[in-house]
This record gives C-alpha cells, structure tokens and sequence, in this order.
C-alpha cells in the first residue's frame, strides 16, 4: 500500500458524463484549480446512451409556442456549432458528426394544425419540407405518401464527444472507487478522502464540490446526508436493431403527441455494420413492457411505419436506462439545466446533453455568487485515470438480452 497523497484544489467536479466534462474543461479554462472524478468510466451514464441530437428547440415548439425550455435550447446548437468547427470556446473539431439533419416526417398528411404551425414564422426558417431525392434514401421508397421535413439539428457520436471533452484535461480526471466507502467532509472545506483501487488512497481539499454524476447525484448526497436537491428518474427502455438495414436513418415519426411516435437515430457497432437506435413515446412506454412485449411493439411500429423494409435477419434488443433529473412537480420534464448551491456543494442536471454548456455557466455563476474564485492551475499528481466507457451497442453482450 502506497501512502496516502493529498492535493488542493478549488473544484471537485464528481461524475465523467457530458455535465462533468464541460464544467471541468469550462472551470479550468477560467483558472480554477479543478480536478474531476469518475467512479466508472469516462461517459458511462446517460451520455453514451443519449441519441446525440443538438436540439434546437423544434421538439419542443411543436405546441406552437416558444417556452422558456425551448428558448434555452435553441441558443444552444449555433455554441455548439462554433466548438464543433473548432472555433468557439472549446476545440471539438474531433467530434463525429453523425449527420448534420434530424428529420421529420409523418406517415399522412400533417393535421390542419400541425401544417398551420411548419408554415410559422417561427418555424420556416428552420424546417424544409424535402421531396424525392432531396429525402433520405429510406423515405425515397414508392410506398411511402407522407411529408418529410429537415431540421437544422446535427446528431453527433457521443463517444467522439467524451473523448474530445476529456482527452485534453486527462492530467486532472481521476479513477475514483465509489464502492470502497470513501469519506466526503464538508466543514470549512470539502475534503475527499477516497480509494482509486486497492493500492491507491488519495485525500483531496477543495472549496466546493460539483455534483455531476447523473444518477450517483442522489448517493453522494445520501452520503453528505442532505435530502434537498431531491432527483427524479425517467425510466426509458430504448430499442436496437442491426443487419440488413437499408440505410442510417435520422429521423422522428410524428404522432398524435408533442413527443415523436418514435425517434430513429443511426450507429454503427464493433463490426462497423448499421444500427438504429430507437427512442421516444416507444421507450417511455416502453418501460409498462416486458423485453418481449417491447421487442414486439418495436417490431410492429417499424414494420407499420416503414412497411417496405424487409426486416428479415434483423436482430432486436433492448437498452434500459434512466433519465436523472430535477425532482419536478407531477415528475414532468424539467424545463432547462438545473443547478443548485447549498453549503459548498453545487448539485447539477443538464436535462439534455445539448444544455451541458448551460449547466457549466451555470455552476460557474453560483461559484463565484458564493466567493469560490479561481486561484490558477494546481500541479497535478500522477494518480490512475479512468477508462472510456463503450458504446452501449458495441458491446456484444447486449445484442444477447
Ligand atoms: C436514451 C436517452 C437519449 C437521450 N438523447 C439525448 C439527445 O439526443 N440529445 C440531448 O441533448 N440529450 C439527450 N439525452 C439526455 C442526456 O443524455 C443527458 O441529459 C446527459 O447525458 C446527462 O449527462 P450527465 O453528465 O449529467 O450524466 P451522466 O451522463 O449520467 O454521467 C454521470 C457520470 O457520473 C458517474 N458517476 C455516477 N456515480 C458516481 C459517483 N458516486 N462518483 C463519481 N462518479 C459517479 C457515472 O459513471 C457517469 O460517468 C438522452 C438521454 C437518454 C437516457
């Protein structure tokens, strides 16, 4: 067993999703001394399970009006436009866009409503209605007599993104051992006090702890025994498929709702074969399902949405997982990032992958709000890394559920 280190810091950031890695690489750019652990592996959450979509607010105008949520959302894809380019506030040039459009499109002709609201104002300068060729190739087919709209929505790998937040600030993300109880302090400062593996413990002091672990938010403030922020999880039960796909496809199926029938977004796997990913009302219902009975209504939403595939030899399964949120009333989608300060500890949701650059203002507005300033780069030691979580799909063992 080595000796115990220890290292001063201003920020401890917990948690290695989207969330985290912003407000890691936005607080080391302002000069604060910030260090983030991860108890898993780098994207392990809800990041790498996210479709990727940089929302620009359509999804959620679709009720004809621009509400505060949609107002947030839509400030963010032209910031993640100039990262993407690599000349905004961070370099995110490596980042794979998986295709520059989400589409639209509905199986008939849009209700009087529905067609009254794409021809908005509000709307026209971010919808295109496309025909023939100018469609995706899967909405190129004889049999198919709906509309299809292009949004200006870029979806994007969300490994690639992990990968480009957290490759350039390696030197300050730390392996962090969740299960080998460690102690979390917070008196005149927050001290860590925790294992890396069995060889390694390691005591960390800080000014302020950032909560950035998704779901582990609510263990790690059971552990400081607070009850408030109190989180709230939206259950999905999403679906995969692979083989004998025409095409990627990134699209969302309008239904009677505001939230898309369905949301297809393309992949590919280890073996670089296609894979559609499938979300939306499919998997919040989805989790009232058995696998079967979900693997079963997937089937049938395809098969009768896109009637010309031939889906034989396809494979199916199911990916579970939990969307962590701010605690709202009636368990409703929170409107934009939640941030929250209490005693040197802030306590963070994005709500969506897209308001990660929110959340990091956010955390940064409430730090200096409470005197936690930055008081430039520590040197950092040479503790073990975390790994790179996988794509949930590129792990074999899910293709056997
Ligand atoms: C199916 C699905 C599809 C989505 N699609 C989109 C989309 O297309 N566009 C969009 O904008 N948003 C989307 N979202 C939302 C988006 O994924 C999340 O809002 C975002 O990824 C949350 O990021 P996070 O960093 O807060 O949490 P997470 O990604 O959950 O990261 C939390 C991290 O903390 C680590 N951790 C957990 N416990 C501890 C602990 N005790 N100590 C240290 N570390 C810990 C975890 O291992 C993980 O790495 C989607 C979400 C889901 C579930």
């Amino acid at each position: 067993m080595t000796a115990p280190s220890q290292l001063n810091v201003d920020v401890v950031i917990m948690g290695g999703g989207v969330a985290g890695l912003w407000s890691l690489a936005k607080l080391r750019k302002l000069g604060f001394s910030a260090v983030l652990l991860e108890a898993n592996a780098l994207g392990a959450g809800q990041t790498l399970y996210a479709q990727g979509i940089i929302h620009g607010g359509m999804k959620y105008a679709l009720t004809g009006k621009l509400s505060d949520s949609s107002k947030a959302v839509a400030r963010m894809p032209g910031l993640w436009r100039d990262c993407l380019q690599g000349k905004g506030e961070f370099d995110l040039s490596a980042v794979k866009i998986l295709s520059p459009y989400q589409y639209l499109w509905s199986t008939q002709s849009l209700s009087s409503k529905m067609a009254g609201f794409f021809a908005s104002k509000v709307m026209s300068s971010r919808t295109t209605e496309v025909s023939g060729a100018q469609r995706p190739q899967v909405f190129q087919n004889a049999d198919f007599h709906g509309q299809v709209y292009r949004l200006q929505e870029s979806i994007l790998d969300t490994a690639s993104l992990v990968h480009a937040l957290a490759e350039p600030r390696m030197d300050a993300i730390f392996k962090f051992d969740w299960k080998a109880q460690p102690r979390i302090d917070v008196r005149d400062k927050v001290r860590i006090h925790f294992s890396a593996d069995q060889q390694n413990t390691h005591t960390i002091e800080a000014k302020a702890l950032v909560l950035t672990a998704g779901k582990g938010n609510a263990d790690i403030l059971s552990l400081l025994g607070r009850k408030t922020p109190q989180m709230q999880l939206r259950p999905l039960r999403q679906v995969v498929l692979r083989g004998n796909l025409p095409d990627m496809i990134y699209a969302h199926c309008l239904g009677a709702s505001v939230n898309p029938r369905i949301t297809i977004t393309g992949h590919r796997d280890a073996n670089g074969d296609i894979v559609w990913y499938l979300g939306g009302q499919l998997a919040e219902d989805g989790v009232r399902r058995s696998v079967a009975e979900q693997l079963e209504k997937a089937k049938t939403e395809i098969s009768e949405l896109l009637p010309w595939l031939d889906l034989n030899g396809v494979q199916w399964a199911t990916l579970d997982i939990d969307r962590a949120e701010a605690k709202q009333p009636g368990g409703k989608r929170p409107e934009s990032a939640y941030v929250d300060y209490e005693d040197k500890v802030v306590t963070g949701w994005p709500t969506k992958m897209v308001l990660a650059p929110k959340l990091a203002d956010d955390v940064v507005e409430l730090l200096n709000k409470h005197q936690v300033l930055p008081s430039g780069d520590s040197l950092m030691p040479n503790w073990l890394h975390p790994d790179y979580a996988m794509l949930p799909w590129q792990q074999e063992s899910v293709w056997s559920s």
